[in-house]
């Protein structure tokens, strides 16, 4: 009950204690391995939509000028996630939609680990809190099919809000409401076709090379990213003929994975979230190192950092995909102002 506050302890006959989900920010994640592969000589390009792609090159458009390019490839992959089928028409894709819920952490007590409560009717499934290092929990998942067009943002209905708060209540101390609700997201799966239910269709990834060449990597998790990586960059180097030597995948560490120290100035949350390159996020200026908000520990000083060295160009890549405060829209709204402060400066 110490580790577990929040949890309603009538009727608790044991627990278990175990390390999992150690997983920072999914937003941290994409941009340490984009910029990785930019040190090892990868030309990364953002608003960039392939239109049409071959085993031999790809046509694509650029978001912010609207012209198309053709470019000529030694070797093409598709890792478009559940847009994987609108470049290669022979995948067939059953996307299933994830919902979370956000609430601030003090609604549960605070509580620092993460608790599971079962699903009725099912075997060996969860609903779970997670709580994040900003002061929010969230609590997840729901596992939905999610038929017709792939919308960009998906969003959570009113059954998955109910099924979510119905599972969780039962095993926690106070009784959330829709009011404790701060936020809502989801995402889709883009499992491939089988029968059954979505929840039982395999999570495991898939490679398929098509006839002209081009190799299509889908499904799988986060978690397996570079097992992914590795089977589909050998499909390609067979389905190309191309040389290669052998992955070094297994023993190449993300940028801010180096052992290097990190100024003994940054904190920790700072390190958590950028290792090794957390001193480098200092600013200069004390006043950019303050949280935005007592309810927002970012920076001013980590918008500086992502749009001078992430690639970031605009508010909604700081909110959205260098920090994941967008998903509180009442958080938003506050970084919002200091997020266009920081874009007009740099720009
Ligand atoms: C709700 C939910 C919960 C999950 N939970 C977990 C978990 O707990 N643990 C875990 O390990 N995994 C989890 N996963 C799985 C994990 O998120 C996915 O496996 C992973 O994101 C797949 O990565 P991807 O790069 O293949 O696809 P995506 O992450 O979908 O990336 C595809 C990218 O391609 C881009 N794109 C699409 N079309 C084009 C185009 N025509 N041209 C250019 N770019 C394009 C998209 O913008 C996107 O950035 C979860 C997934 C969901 C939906």
């Amino acid at each position: 009950m110490q580790l577990a506050p929040g949890v309603r302890p009538d009727d608790l006959t044991g627990a278990s204690l175990g390390w999992d989900g150690q997983l920072v920010d999914d937003a941290r994640l994409v941009t340490a391995i984009a910029r990785s592969a930019a040190l090892y000589g990868a030309k990364v390009l953002t608003r960039v939509r392939a239109i049409e792609t071959t085993g031999a090159g790809a046509r694509v458009r650029d978001g912010l000028t609207g012209e198309e390019h053709d470019l000529k490839a030694r070797a093409v992959i598709n890792a478009t996630g559940v847009w994987a089928d609108q470049l290669d028409p022979r995948i067939h894709l059953r996307p299933s939609r994830g919902t979370h819920l956000v609430v601030r952490s003090t609604s549960l007590s605070s509580m620092d680990c993460v608790v599971n409560a079962p699903v009725p009717g099912h075997f060996g499934r969860f609903v779970f809190t997670l709580p994040q290092l900003d002061g929010t929990t969230y609590i997840g998942l729901t596992d939905e099919p999610a038929g017709g067009d792939v919308p960009d943002i998906p969003t959570a209905t009113d059954p998955e809000i109910d099924f979510l708060l119905d599972t969780i209540n039962p095993v926690l101390a106070t009784t959330l409401t829709r009011d404790d609700i701060i936020g809502t997201y989801a995402g889709l799966r883009p499992l491939l076709e089988a029968d059954g239910d979505t929840s039982d269709i395999s999570r495991r990834h898939a490679v398929l090379t098509a006839p002209d060449g081009l190799v299509t990597v889908v499904g799988g998790k986060l978690t397996t990213y570079r097992r992914m990586a590795q089977d589909a960059v050998d499909a390609a180097v067979r389905a190309r003929s191309l040389t290669a030597g052998p992955c070094v995948s297994a023993t190449t560490p993300l940028v801010g994975a180096e052992s290097a120290p990190t100024n003994r100035a940054a904190s920790a949350r700072l390190v958590r979230r950028y290792g090794s390159e957390a001193g480098a996020v200092l600013s200069g200026d004390p006043s950019r190192n303050q949280p935005i908000s007592p309810d927002l520990p970012t920076t001013p000083a980590e918008f500086d950092f992502a749009l001078q060295h992430e690639g970031a160009l605009d508010i909604d890549d700081l909110l959205d995909r260098r920090t994941r405060i967008g998903l509180v829209p009442a958080d938003r709204a506050v970084a919002e102002v200091v997020a266009a402060e920081a874009v007009s400066a740099y720009s």
